[in-house]
Parts: C-alpha cells; sequence; structure tokens
C-alpha cells in the first residue's frame, strides 16, 4: 500500500479512536490501533494543524510519568437540524458532541406553499447569522419531519400529519446553500437520545408527540426495516375495532396516546395539562389514568417484542418524568416474567431531540469520512 494512503488511513482510525473514547494517550492510541508511535506522533500533529483535536492536560500513568491527553474540539465543525411540524418550527445548531450551540422554537403552521418556504429561508438566514459563525465549518442541515422518509432521504414516501406534496426536496432547494437532507421526526429523535446516552445496547425510542412514533436502535444504529418503514408503532392496533385513526384504521396507539389526547383537553396546550394535572385537578388525573392504561399495554407489547429499554420521547415524553413510576407499574401488571419496569426510561431532549438527530447524521457522516 503506498504511504500516502496508510496516512490517511491512520488519521482516520486515530481521529475516531480519539472521538469514541472522549480523550487518548499515545500509548493508548499505540495499543488499540496497533501502529507505531513515530506514525501516530505525526497523525496527531496533522490533526491538531487542523485544529481538530488539542491537548487536554495530563495525567499520571501507570509508570508515574505524565502523559499528553488528547481530545477532539468539539466546535471544530457544527450541523443545523431543522424540525418541521404541524404548528411549530424548530432550529438547532449542534456541534461533534452533540451539544446545543443555539436554538429557536417558533409557532409557524406549516403549509406547502412558497411563502412559508421563504420563511423558512430567511429564519434559517438570520439563525446562522446570529451565531457568527465559520460557514465552512458548516456540515450541513438535516431536515426532520412528521413523515415516512425513503432510504435516499430525500423522497417523501407517505405524509398526512402535515400535508406534503411530491417532490418537497426539490422545492426547498432554493432555501439552502448547504447541503441537506430528510429524516423521519421520530427515527432522528431516537438517534439523538441513543447518541447522548451512549447506548451501545438495543433500545427503542417511542414518540409520543401529535402522531405517535419510534425508532428501534441497535448500538446507535437505527433498524431501517426492508422498505425504511420500521417502528411504526403509532399504527400498532391496542383496540380492536376501537377509536378512528387518522390513518384510516380503527385501535390504533395514536388515537389513544397522540399528545392531541391530552392537549384538547387545554385548548391545544400540552403544557397547560400537566400544570393542571400536576395540581391536583381530578379530572384531569381520569384522562391521564387512561392514556397512562393504553400506552402501558403499547409499552408492555414493544417490552415483550424486543427486550430492551424503552425510552418515553416526543412531547409528552418531556412531560413523563413525574409520572414514570404510575406508568411503570402499569406495565409490571401486563407482564408475567418481570417485576421491575425500570427498562421504561425518560427521554433527555425536551422538544429539541428530532432536530439534533437529524443534525446528527452530518456530525456522523463526518466522523466516519475521516
Ligand atoms: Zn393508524
Amino acid at each position: 500500500m503506498p504511504e500516502e494512503n496508510i496516512k490517511t488511513r491512520d488519521f482516520g482510525n486515530i481521529y475516531r479512536l480519539i472521538y469514541e473514547k472522549k480523550q487518548c494517550s499515545r500509548q493508548q492510541i499505540a495499543e488499540e490501533l496497533g501502529i507505531s508511535l513515530p506514525t501516530i506522533t505525526h497523525n496527531l500533529a496533522l490533526l491538531k494543524e487542523q485544529e481538530l483535536i488539542y491537548t487536554s492536560g495530563t495525567f499520571n500513568s501507570t509508570g508515574g510519568r505524565k502523559a499528553n491527553m488528547f481530545r477532539c474540539v468539539p466546535n471544530a465543525r457544527y450541523a443545523l437540524g431543522i424540525d418541521i411540524t404541524r404548528n411549530h418550527l424548530s432550529i438547532v445548531l449542534i456541534n461533534l458532541n452533540l451539544d446545543i450551540i443555539d436554538r429557536e422554537r417558533t409557532r409557524c403552521a406549516f403549509e406547502d406553499t412558497s411563502a412559508y418556504y421563504e420563511n423558512l429561508q430567511k429564519k434559517v438566514e438570520q439563525f446562522l447569522n446570529n451565531q457568527n459563525l465559520d460557514t465552512d465549518r458548516l456540515l450541513g442541515i438535516g431536515i426532520s419531519l412528521p413523515a415516512i422518509i425513503e432510504s435516499d432521504q430525500k423522497t417523501v414516501f407517505y405524509a398526512t400529519v402535515i400535508s406534503l406534496l411530491g417532490n418537497f426536496y426539490e422545492r426547498i432547494s432554493s432555501c439552502f446553500p448547504y447541503p441537506y437532507l430528510l429524516f423521519n421526526d421520530a427515527s432522528s429523535a431516537g438517534l439523538a437520545e441513543s447518541w447522548h446516552a451512549n447506548f451501545d445496547r438495543p433500545m427503542l425510542y417511542l414518540s409520543l408527540s401529535n402522531s405517535v412514533g419510534g425508532a428501534f436502535l441497535n448500538n446507535g444504529k437505527i433498524f431501517p426495516g426492508a422498505n425504511s418503514h420500521s417502528s411504526e408503532f403509532g399504527h400498532m392496533c391496542i383496540v380492536p375495532h376501537g377509536k378512528k385513526c387518522y390513518c384510516g384504521c380503527y385501535g390504533c396507539l395514536d388515537a389513544y396516546c397522540c399528545a392531541k389526547v391530552l392537549s384538547d383537553f387545554t385548548g391545544g396546550n400540552l403544557a397547560e395539562f400537566f400544570k393542571e394535572l400536576s395540581s391536583g385537578n381530578p379530572g384531569y388525573r381520569r384522562v391521564f389514568d387512561d392514556y397512562l392504561d393504553y400506552l402501558a399495554i403499547a409499552v408492555n407489547n414493544l417490552r415483550m417484542c424486543y427486550d430492551c429499554d424503552v425510552i418515553i420521547g416526543g412531547t409528552v415524553g418531556s412531560f413523563m418524568s413525574d409520572y414514570l413510576k404510575d406508568l411503570r407499574q402499569k406495565a409490571i401488571k401486563l407482564n408475567p416474567f418481570e417485576k421491575s419496569g425500570n427498562y421504561i426510561l425518560c427521554c433527555h431532549y425536551r422538544t429539541e431531540a428530532s432536530a439534533v438527530g437529524a443534525a446528527a447524521h452530518y456530525v456522523d457522516k463526518f466522523i466516519k469520512g475521516m
């Protein structure tokens, strides 16, 4: 193999190792990758020159000598995430650690019109201008939608929560002078949660927003299914011949556990519902109890199928921490094998998970492509 290729491969491998381990010494790199110290020193110098890593102080190694530790520069690159929902537009800027540098969420009803797209373009432009960002460091824009997206990340296969006509990807091309791709909202949110928690085992993300969806992840990767349509948990039937779902079928989980089931009692304001609930309003308590009964059925079914942690996310998930105990108790009553509901967890991100996950695609691509 020519010398240049060896250098390139080592360069990427060393960077990825430091990224994964958070910090590494020269010796650790040599042991993990089996490459010589001079090669490592050469590549570390190149990585430093490109402002991709820095020396993060020293620590006492076993021999008592102090070794330099190397860390990745989190702000070496950025990615932008946009989450388009029926009533809101969220924009987040993340760095290579998936830290949110800045966020903006505005109420803005989706319309498939040129006026909406002009507004979107203006908002993104303003948002980026406010960051004082070296735009050469912006990797791309991930756009999260409540829609099923084909594996090319450009074609909308199915969308009813917001109505999207064909060629959506092409029609927004004039909005952004950066690379951009489309992602399913729930899959993106699952990815963000899994990356944040450094999950290296299987996990399931259940998104409870104005629609119900989810993602099954293993080792930080989404399982897409044979047709990229996996984890459409919202359309699992939990009540035969039950309430009508927006998809046209009856008894789907979505009809019982979407956020609207709760927020309809408070004029569409979900925060207000949970405020009333926490103040002890008995009517709201009954509504929420019913809600948790259905949710427990779904969560227990998912546990039976996947045997992994279930993260409760979406807009309802962001209010669930005070009620997790109740949900766990209900789910355990349905489970003949287990005595603990500790596999049910609350999400980390409140409203930005989908936007972060969509942007994370570009971070992932950057790290892998080094
Ligand atoms: Zn349905």
